[in-house]
Parts: structure tokens; sequence; C-alpha cells
């Protein structure tokens, strides 16, 4: 079996092979910490996390940066709004952001460097752009890359050089592909920048977006690295700014396979504050939805195909994961058998490994890697309906679940069954009538619980309330 990837640079499924044996450097762009981050931001994090951990499960080492962008256009445009100065305004949203990918599941990263602490590094590259001639100072006093200068321009967004305006700049950090233009990499300091900017060899300033990046990747992961990753619309102008100023100023190609996961959308539409139809993570989290349901969804669909968000589809999780919950709660309860039930387990773990694995392997295609889960629940279920498995075979399709969810980083094989706190006042009344010998009570109390969809079971400890399956 072997790993693949869709290489954006390529625009084919390439085999992956890692620059150094087993080790995997990963850079994924982080958020711009200026607002809470919403769904679509987060489906790239999930995408990423997926990455990450598909990687780990296939046996490599990975190091992951992902970047905190604390100054740019909007982080200074907004804590100005605010009244606020840039550093006190950011950490409120870097917490966040923190607290968010805990709530969804994502693993951490090895490093989340700030661009406001890694100035240095920028301007150095900056000044061996200028000292190689890629770069120059324009009649605003503001640092500009010359995309004609580097002859691979446009290889990752594939456009096509010819009939370009040479010489035309743009000082934004976001523009669009119909302004293909010379780009900043130092922004000469203007009064709307207030109290931000560094001193550099070009006068006080701050950097531009693009370099940021470059910097933070290369420095902690060195020139020439193994992934690099983002939204899809991160591709351009941003990463291939990113390749542009990289490559020049170290001779060396960048980076190796590039991973663009595509838009979320809403409703069928593109999600945006005008429509009323922008989600933060709190927004969600504020409706009754769980960080687990919110990763469920978002994660189902393939990376790279649009993924239609919709109420229905998230309340639709629910349902589908207390499946998986009530699943696990019955295979643990088969762990005390004594028995080693069925040789058919080992084949079924055996088989479905194999599916979930090159599933993953084949560019992350996780529909079928879930797929290949529901239907090894299917027959699991069966073979606990025809009582054939022990607790042997128990333990062993438990380890291999907890297994399969290092991938997943959904499945919760250890939660315990919540019982709601309604049931659990009847089931105590219950106890009570029967202690005062008040049958009557205690049957109707009993079969009250059983109406909701609950059962209570002696066990040699007392009493346990399970879910009716
Ligand atoms: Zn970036």
């Amino acid at each position: 079996m072997s790993l693949k990837f869709y290489n954006t640079l390529t625009r084919t499924l390439e085999e992956f092979k890692s620059i150094e044996p087993g080790k995997v450097g990963l850079y994924t762009c982080g958020p711009t910490v200026y607002n809470y981050a919403h769904i679509g931001n987060f489906r790239a994090y999930i995408f990423e996390d997926i990455l990450r951990r598909t990687l780990k499960y296939c046996g490599y080492q990975v190091t992951q940066v992902m970047n905190l962008t604390d100054v740019d256009d909007k982080t200074i445009r907004d804590s100005r709004e605010r009244g606020m100065d840039l550093d006190s305004f950011t950490s409120e949203y870097k917490k966040a952001f923190f607290n968010d990918i805990e709530t969804l599941g994502i693993e951490k990263a090895e490093h989340y460097p700030e661009a406001t602490k890694h100035i240095g590094g920028m301007i150095k590259i900056i000044e061996s752009l200028i000292d190689k001639g890629f770069a120059y100072i324009g009649d605003d006093s503001s640092v500009y890359f010359s995309i004609e200068k580097f002859p691979n321009y446009g290889c990752l967004a594939h456009i096509d050089m010819e009939g370009q305006r040479p010489g035309a700049r743009v000082s934004a950090d976001e523009y669009g592909k119909e302004s293909v233009a010379d780009f900043a990499l130092w922004k000469h300091w203007v009064e709307d920048d207030g109290d931000v900017f560094w001193e550099s060899p070009w006068g006080r300033g701050r950097p531009g977006w693009h370099i940021e990046c470059s910097a933070m990747s290369m420095t902690l992961l060195g020139n020439h690295f193994d992934i690099h990753t983002g939204g899809i619309d991160n591709m351009f102008p941003h990463h291939e700014d990113e390749i542009a100023q990289s490559e020049a100023s170290t001779g060396e190609k960048f980076v190796n396979y590039w991973l663009h996961c595509s838009h979320l959308i809403v409703n069928g539409e593109k999600m945006s504050k005008s429509l009323g139809n922008f989600h933060t993570l709190r927004d969600l989290i504020d409706k009754g939805y769980s960080g687990r349901e919110i990763r469920w969804l978002i994660m189902s669909a393939h990376y790279r195909q649009h993924l239609n968000f919709t109420f229905d589809g998230l309340s639709g999780t629910r349902s589908v994961l207390q499946r998986i919950d009530e699943f696990f709660i019955r295979l643990k309860e088969l762990l005390k058998e004594s028995d080693q039930g069925d040789d058919k387990v080992k084949e079924l773990i055996a088989d479905t490994e194999f599916r979930f694995r090159s599933s993953i392997e084949d560019d992350l295609n996780i529909s079928a890697a879930l797929a290949s889960f529901f239907d090894f629940m299917k027959e699991v279920n069966k073979l606990m309906d025809a009582k054939k498995i022990g607790g042997a075979a128990a333990e062993d399709l438990l380890n291999f679940c907890r297994n399969i969810d290092t991938v997943f980083g959904a499945l919760q094989v250890e939660k315990e069954d919540e019982v709601p706190a309604d049931i659990l006042q009847m089931v105590e009344d219950r106890i009570q009538a029967r202690t005062d010998r008040d049958f009557a009570t205690a049957d109707r109390l009993r079969d009250e619980i059983t109406a909701k969809g609950w059962k209570i079971e002696d066990t040699a400890k007392g009493h346990r309330v399970v879910r009716i399956n």
C-alpha cells in the first residue's frame, strides 16, 4: 500500500515520498487573528488534522507548523477600529482559536509561530531578494517582489504570464488572479498603521502577509520541506507568492506537495455575512451542537469537494454518533465474557483495516474510510446478536476501533453513556418506592423509564441504567 496525494502543483495524484525517511515537515497556513474563525476556516483545519493523523497512522513522525498571522491589513484595521493596541487585540483571538480547535478535537501542531515574533527573519529574506535582484524599492518606499524576474511565477495557480503587465504593483495583502502584479514584501509605514511598525533597512514599516509564511515555514522546517496546505482561496496569491519569494531567496525548491481543500458552502450558497449564513464555531455551539457533531459533518466530505453545510446535515450527525456510542457500550459489556468468541472477528478486523487504510491512503478518502467502519459496525452488531463475541474478541474489536480513531478523532470509544437527569431522577424515585414497598409506583416508574428508551439492569454492584438498543 502506498500513500497518495493530489498535488496542486502538478494537478495529479502522486505517490508521497518524504524528503527524510519516516519524517514529514508540514506547514499549514493558520488563522489571521482578527476575529473568531468561521466554519469555512475550520474546514481547512479539520482537513489538515486528518492529513496529520493519516501521516502518523502511516508511521511518519510529523512536524507541523501552523502560523498565527497577528499583523496584516485586517488585524491593523480592526484593532484600530476597536481602539486597541495590536497585541491585546490579537491575543483575544489567539486564545479563542486554541479553545475552538480543542472543541473540534483537532490535534495540536508542534509549532504555532506568531508573525510578530519573526520580523527579523522576514527582513533577512527581503534583504537577500533585493541583493539578488528579485525585489526593488518602489516610489512609495515599500519593497516589492518583481514577478517578471522569477520565471516560475504562476507555477502553482497555473497562470499564463503572457500578456501580464510588467511593473504593475499591488500593495494589499489580498488580491485576485485578475490583478497579477508585483506584490509587497515590506510595506512602508503609513498613517493608517498607527503605532504598528518595525525598524528595517528600508525605514519604518511592516511585512506583507505572504513573506510571513515564507519566513516562519523555512525557519522551523528548513528551506525545502514536504507538504504545504491551506484552503483553495490561499492558492493565489498567497501560496504563489510564497513559492516565488522563498525559491528566489534560497535558490532551492520550497515545497514538494501542495494540498488545498475546497470551499465550504451553506445551503448551496457562498457563506457571507450579508446573506446571514455566516457561522462561527461559537454560534453553532450556542445553538446546542457539539464540537464532535460539527467535526463529524465537516470531515465526512472529501476535502477536495465542496462541502455543503446545512443544519439538517448537522442534526443528522447526532443520530449517527448516538448509534456509534451505543455500539461501543454494547461491545464493552462483552469484555467480561469468558469465552473467546468467533474466529470471524480476526478476519473482519483484518479486512476492515485493509479497506480503511487503502481509503485514507488514497488522497484521504475519508468517506470511504467511514463506509468501511459502518460496514464493520453492521457485521459486529450481527455477531453480537448471534452471541458470537466473547471477551477476548471484544477487546480486539475495541482496540482496532481505538486504532482507527487515531485518524477520525471522533469515535470516542471510551465515552460512557450519559443518562439524562430526568431518567436518573425516576430511577432514584423507583428505588425509594421499592424501599417503601410501594410496588405500584415502582412498576409505573419502570414503565415510564422504558417508554423513554432506557432500562434498569441489575448488576453485582447494584443497578445501572442503559439505553434500550
Ligand atoms: Zn500562509
